[in-house]
This record gives structure tokens, C-alpha cells and sequence, in this order.
């Protein structure tokens, strides 16, 4: 076995004799002399071979070698690695296996197209940033274990052939062999079996689980991911999010060496009003303002037909910008907005004192002066104000205030912050549909005041879901959970599913609630995006061994593919043309 890796060595093992295992990640030829930078997972090390050596002549890059030699200290020490201060002079070289041409670089940043690196992912991950993500990732599950043991919590592994889970996504199927025109649902994420769990008396879960889930990807999705998934009996959303701050706070102590504070809170509703957004950067400020007030009296059409129609109006207060931004360029943020379905983006700039842009000659003076003083605006100030429909205007405008914390560079991004937002609506509208959805899923309970709008209040009723946000990342999903059968009941008919229905898609679990379900609650912690954020990549492809393509395509295997016609058959599946 290798018993020494590259790095274990330094000025103190001058003078030892070392068996090396190893890549040879660059080789140099100069006559008699010839220098290999052996690679391994722990990093690089200098050989040397002072004599003309057939087997060194023969390497090519990226072929696996074992290396006999001493430990010697270099006259030209290499600040750049770990072992600059010394090299191996090497008495017998082998080589086990020589590496054809290799498809790209190994070292440093690649400029190798992503898809050449995913075909060679094998390759891809002998380079430094990928290996170094892995690591770390696996340092993390290590805390995240460690940590929740510590706290009583038993790890239980839940099946991946399962039935349709609820989490809003399509399905993985999986046809059955035994049962023809049958399928297994992969598990978009183990939320019955979790809940199964607390009525089965665990009482503390937590799984390191895979999710499959069929949607569109994105740079931050995959369709298989994992999620740290807990669940806990007898508690309400305090002692969740105490496990949850534990836990991140043990995974930033160890990996970043910082002391995280506790984390801010901010219901769903105040967290639109600010921010335009459930999933805010709060990493710098410029938060959204109402300034409908200001125009309640407005003369200007325009305004005055979206306040009748009970519309809002809204603002960002840019500082110290308004030279930054010339027509051409707010007609930039106008196209921008327009995305997100807003219409005209007006907008305001202090120069002198005096407001000029696109709204100011339809501005009162008392309307003027109300800007001015509310916001304290002083020169060179831009105002950007959207009015409309609620919905859209916060939206479109939150979506533009985290644009203009990119382009103007207002984000500290040293900074890490945790923001957890409660009290999410129970429903949401489907448009597709034409009617309600449950917003998180329909297991999570309404808040106890809510209980009575379940269903004859759907737009005003709250519910127990809660997410924690990282730097504008949904980092996790939670909720504490519905435990008995009529509340239940109830949000089923709100969603639009008739008893028959439930009972077909989740009979075995409304029944178990029926054994003595404690009342119970978790998370779901997205791993993937965690380690993202730790390994400030915003690419989830850096963070997963073996990823694919955004049309869930594997370049390496190519996965998925045709099978045989016997394997078609046995499954009692026919293809249509
Ligand atoms: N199953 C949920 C999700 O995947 C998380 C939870 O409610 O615990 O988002």
C-alpha cells in the first residue's frame, strides 16, 4: 500500500529513503537530467533522476509511476508549493500505467470547454478546484453527522423506489418488473417516509439524502441532489432552527473559522415589502421603498389609474449614482424590468438640489420636496420608481436591486448572511391549474391563527414553513408539520384533491396519523448550494463528483440511453414511435 503521500514530506525527511506513488503531472528533459512533478491527491512533489533514464524518456503526461529515491533539499526552493523546499533524487523509477494524450491541461484553471471536462470527468476531477470541492464536501457531511449524533439524532436510511412523493415536481419513474405498468416514483425529497419516521418513534432523524426531481435546471440545480433532511417529534419551529443554527455554525467554525452570529428572522410578508424577494441578498442594504403616499394626490394619469385600481408605488434609492446611469443606460434597467412583466421604469436624479428625469415635470413641488426629505436625497442620487400592480412592482423591483448590487459593486462579499423567513403563505395560485397549490407542500401545518382561513381564506392564510437564506440563496426548506387527520383533510380539499384522490396518493400515510402522530417538523437543507457557497462557486456542477449536463445528460456515460429489447419487454414496455 502507498503509505506516503506527497505533501506528508518536508525539510525535516532529508536524507530518508521514499516510495512514491503517483501522476506525473509535468515532466522536463534537460539532456541527463530530468525533473517530474509528481502529483498525488495530497499535492505535488519534485523528482529528480541525474542519469539518462529509459523508463523517465518514456512517460508521458499523466501516466501513473512509483518513484524509489531520497529526500534531498533543492538549491531553488519553489515558494509556490508545499514541498518547494525540497525534492526526491530518484534511485528506480517504474512505470505502472502510461496515459495516452490527455484531452486537456490537469493543472490550474482550465480553460477546457465544460463539456470536454464533463466527457473526462474522471480527468476533471484530478484537477485542483474540483478534488479540493470534494474534499471539503466530504468535511462537511462529516461535521453535519458528527454534530447532529451529538444531539441524539439517528441517521435512517429511506428508500430511493418509492412512491410519488409531494415536493411540486415531476417524477423520475422507474417501471416495475414484477408488476408490468406499474412504477416507482423516485423520492423528490423524503418527506413522508420522515414523517413516518416520527410516527414510528424516532423521534430525531436526519439523513444525508438523495432527491430526484424532473424539472428544468438551472446553474444551481441538478437533477439529483442531496439534502441534509431532518426531522424532529415535539417541537415547534425554535428548536428546529436552534439544531439548524447549531449545525451550520459547527460547519463554518471548522471549514471558514468564523464565529457566525445568531440568525436574523424576518417574516415572508415584511421580507417581500423590503426586498421584493423571499430569498433576499441582505448582504447590502438599498431595500425597497413605498412611496405611495408621496402621490396620493398625484394629477399624473398614469399614476393616478394605477392607485384607483389599488396598485402601488415603489422606489430605489440608488446613492451617489445618478452620473452613472445616462439614458441609455436606464433604458438597460428598463428592459430589465419589463422581464419581470413591470412597465414603465420612471426615474429621478438630484442635481442641485433640483429633482430631473423622467417623472419630474409631473411631480408637484410638495411631492418633490416629500422625495427629497423622506429619503434625505442629496446630489447625485438616483431614484427608481415602478408603480403597478403589487406583485409585479415588488418583484421586478427586487429583482433589480440585487442587478444594481452586482453592478455597482455594493455587495461585501466577505460577508455571510443568514436570514431566516417565516410564516410563508399556506397557498399559492396556480395559473396553469386555475387554482391553489400548496406553497410548500401539503403536509406543513397553517399557523394557529390561521386555522379557520384554510379553506375559506386562502390568500390571507399563513402557514409554519420557514426558510433559511444565505446570500440570496434558499439554502433549506422547512415547516412544522399538520400531525392530525381533520386539519389535513382540509388542506387537501383546499388544494383541490377529492378524499378519493388523497387516499389513492397518500392512503397509507393518512392512516398512519391515525396510530398517534406526535406533532413533528423539520428541514431539508439543500447540501449542493451549501458547499457552493463555501466553495464560492456559483456553478453546481463544481460540487458534484459526477454532474450533468442541463438537459439532464451524462457526457461521460452517456446517460440516459436505449436499452435492450429483452430488458423493454420484461418491463411490458413498448416504445411508441
Ligand atoms: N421536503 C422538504 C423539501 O424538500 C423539506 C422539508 O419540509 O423538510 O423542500
Amino acid at each position: 500500500m502507498k503509505t506516503i503521500n506527497n505533501t506528508d514530506l518536508s525539510i525535516k525527511d532529508v536524507g530518508k529513503e521514499v516510495t512514491l506513488f503517483g501522476w506525473v503531472q509535468k515532466k522536463r528533459d534537460l539532456g541527463g537530467l530530468t525533473f517530474i512533478d509528481l502529483r498525488d491527491r495530497s499535492g505535488i512533489i519534485q523528482l529528480v533522476l541525474k542519469e539518462g533514464n529509459e523508463v523517465a524518456s518514456s512517460l508521458k503526461t499523466e501516466a501513473v509511476i512509483k518513484a524509489v529515491g531520497k529526500v534531498s533539499e533543492r538549491e531553488s526552493k519553489n515558494t509556490k508549493i508545499k514541498t518547494g523546499d525540497i525534492e526526491v533524487i530518484v534511485s528506480d523509477l517504474e512505470l505502472i500505467n502510461n496515459s495516452i494524450d490527455i484531452p486537456f491541461e490537469i493543472n490550474g484553471d482550465t480553460t477546457a470547454l465544460e463539456d470536454t471536462r464533463l466527457k473526462y470527468r474522471y480527468l476533471d476531477i484530478r484537477r485542483e478546484n474540483i478534488k479540493n470541492n470534494l474534499i471539503l464536501r466530504n468535511k462537511v457531511t462529516l461535521i453535519v453527522r458528527n454534530y447532529l449524533n451529538s444531539l441524539g439524532f439517528v441517521e435512517v436510511e429511506t428508500p430511493i423506489l418509492c412512491k410519488s412523493t409531494p415536493e411540486g415536481a415531476r417524477d423520475y419513474l422507474v417501471p416495475s418488473r414484477v408488476f408490468n405498468g406499474k412504477f416507482y416514483a423516485l423520492p423528490q425529497s423524503p418527506q413522508i417516509y420522515k414523517q413516518l419516521l416520527m410516527i414510528g418513534g424516532m423521534e430525531k432523524y436526519f439523513q444525508i439524502a438523495r432527491c430526484f426531481r424532473d424539472e428544468d435546471l438551472r446553474a444551481d440545480r441538478q437533477p439529483e441532489f442531496t439534502q441534509i433532511d431532518i426531522e424532529m417529534s415535539f417541537v415547534e419551529e425554535e428548536d428546529i432552527w436552534e439544531v439548524v443554527e447549531g449545525t451550520m455554525k459547527a460547519i463554518f467554525k471548522d471549514i471558514k473559522g468564523i464565529d457566525l452570529p445568531k440568525f436574523e428572522r424576518l417574516k415572508y410578508v415584511d421580507c417581500i415589502n423590503r426586498f421584493g424577494s423571499d430569498k433576499p441578498d441582505t448582504r447590502f442594504e438599498m431595500e425597497l421603498q413605498d412611496i405611495t403616499d408621496i402621490f396620493k394626490n398625484t394629477t399624473f394619469e398614469i399614476f393616478k389609474g394605477i392607485l384607483e385600481e389599488k396598485g402601488i408605488i415603489n422606489c430605489l434609492v440608488v446613492k451617489d449614482a445618478a452620473d452613472k446611469y445616462s439614458r441609455k443606460e436606464i433604458d438597460k434597467l428598463q428592459e430589465f424590468v419589463k422581464t419581470y412583466k413591470a412597465n414603465v421604469l420612471s426615474y429621478l436624479k438630484l442635481t442641485d438640489g433640483e429633482l430631473s428625469g423622467s417623472i419630474a415635470k409631473v411631480m408637484s413641488d410638495e411631492e418633490k420636496n416629500g422625495l427629497i426629505s423622506k429619503f434625505n436625497l442629496e446630489n447625485n442620487d438616483l431614484v427608481l420608481v415602478l408603480a403597478g400592480k403589487e406583485k409585479i412592482v415588488k418583484t421586478a423591483l427586487g429583482a433589480l436591486r440585487v442587478k444594481l448590487g452586482h453592478d455597482l459593486d455594493l455587495i461585501d462579499h466577505s460577508k455571510y448572511n443568514f436570514l431566516w423567513v417565516t410564516e410563508f403563505p399556506m397557498y399559492e395560485w396556480s395559473e396553469e391549474e386555475q387554482r391553489f397549490e400548496a406553497a410548500h407542500h401539503p403536509f406543513t401545518s397553517p399557523r394557529r391563527e390561521d386555522i379557520d382561513k384554510l379553506l375559506t381564506d386562502k390568500e390571507n392564510c399563513y402557514s409554519r414553513a420557514y426558510d433559511l437564506v444565505l446570500n440570496g440563496y434558499e439554502l433549506l426548506s422547512g415547516s412544522i408539520r399538520i400531525h392530525d387527520s381533520e386539519t389535513q383533510r382540509k388542506v387537501f380539499e383546499a388544494i383541490g384533491l377529492t378524499e378519493e384522490q388523497a387516499k389513492a396518493k397518500f392512503g397509507f400515510f393518512i392512516d398512519a396519523f391515525k396510530y398517534g402522530a406526535p406533532p413533528h417538523g423539520g428541514v431539508g437543507i439543500g447540501l449542493e448550494r451549501l458547499i457552493m457557497i463555501l466553495c464560492d462557486t456559483d456553478n453546481i456542477k463544481d460540487v458534484v463528483a459526477f454532474p450533468k449536463t442541463a438537459s439532464a445528460y451524462c457526457l461521460m456515460s452517456d446517460a440516459p440511453n436505449v436499452v435492450d429489447e429483452k430488458q423493454l419487454k420484461e418491463l411490458g414496455i413498448g416504445l411508441r414511435d
